[in-house]
């Protein structure tokens, strides 16, 4: 029966959580089941090292629907750690679980261990200001972010189990009657391997085809700080990053005119490189930076891109 369970609705996050789960077996001597709506994903988890793959069939892709069924399986399997994907959609799937197992639930957790027969999390408090270890006694269900752990990949191993669950018990109170999805504004900026990402630094909207410039020279997407969408209103709402907005992980992440309050640096401190340009040399922003440039954007930025031109 397998002791550790991951779940999430998109099959990246799942295999990331993949990694973590692979990591607890090692600890736990347990084995990992992966649960997915997507009968196609399965032999990936399984050539990725996942014991056994439960196939979830259901009439619509809602966790309303199929929440009391994922439930179920965990409860008859007696689960022990259950790994959910930090989408909306996941913690919502979460909470129902916790609640019907009687578990501990920890959420956005950055690391995972099993230590005196617990799991034991940190995550980030008080906006990213400090970091909290928590210990769940089992069984226990934990919500990790994307990108939090590389994906799993082909181990060849097996031969690994595929087992089909039909939702016999989907909650049918629930009906969808409308979808609207969310309008995106080009790529996603989570997913970008680099981000020109622009503060309140900027005089005026104009002034973004400066950044614009920077962005297409490094094939950068673009970010901002949360004054200059929310309050401004010159880049979308799915630009901002921050603890309110996007995390990004990316390879490259240049910030001009940012501050460098935490609520921005917590979207952003896990990116490999962290290039700022501000003025005041004293901005924060230079702490959590591997380069700093202290000057003006206006003078800087058309210098970096004209050199990354080249
Ligand atoms: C509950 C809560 C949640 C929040 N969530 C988020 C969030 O998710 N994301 C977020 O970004 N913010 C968030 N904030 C806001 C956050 O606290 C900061 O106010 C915000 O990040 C500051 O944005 P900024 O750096 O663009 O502006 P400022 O703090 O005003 O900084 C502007 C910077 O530009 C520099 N500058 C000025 N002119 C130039 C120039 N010509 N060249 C170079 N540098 C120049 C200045 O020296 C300064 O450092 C949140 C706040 C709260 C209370």
């Amino acid at each position: 029966m397998p002791g550790i369970w991951i779940y999430s609705e998109d099959s990246a996050v799942a295999r990331q959580l993949l990694t973590a789960g692979l990591e607890l077996k090692q600890a736990m001597h347990q084995a990992v089941a992966v649960l997915t709506l997507s009968s196609e994903d399965a032999p990936a988890f399984i050539a990725a090292g996942a014991d056994k793959v439960y196939v979830v069939k259901g009439n619509n892709p809602w966790p309303e629907s199929y929440a009391k069924a994922v439930a179920d399986i965990v409860v008859k399997e007696e689960a022990q750690v259950v790994l959910v994907g930090g989408t909306l959609r996941g913690k919502d799937l979460a909470a129902t679980v916790a609640a019907t197992l009687k578990a501990g639930l920890v959420t956005d957790a950055l690391s995972i261990s099993y230590v005196n027969d617990a799991i034991e999390t940190t995550r980030l408090v008080y906006g990213g200001l400090a970091v909290r270890t928590e210990s769940v006694a089992l069984p226990a269900l934990v919500t990790i972010p994307a990108r939090t752990f590389p994906e799993a990949t082909a181990q060849g191993v097996g031969p690994g189990e595929v087992v089909t669950v039909e939702t016999a018990n989907a909650d049918a109170r629930v009906a969808i009657t409308n979808v609207c999805p969310i309008v995106r504004h080009g790529a996603d900026i989570a997913a970008a391997d680099r981000v020109v990402c622009v503060g309140r630094g900027l005089n005026k909207k104009e002034d973004l085809a400066l950044v614009e410039a920077l962005a297409a020279a490094v094939g950068a997407e673009i970010g901002c700080t949360r004054g200059i969408s929310e309050d401004y209103h010159w880049l979308p709402n799915d630009r901002y990053i921050g603890i309110s907005g996007q995390k990004v992980k990316p390879e490259l992440y240049i910030g001009m005119g940012i501050s460098g309050q935490v609520q921005h640096v917590v979207g952003v401190r896990d990116s490999k490189v962290i290039v700022a340009i501000d003025t005041n040399e004293k901005a924060p922003i230079f702490e959590a930076a591997d380069y700093g440039i202290v000057g003006d954007l206006y003078e800087v930025v058309p210098l970096l891109t004209k050199a990354l031109q080249k």
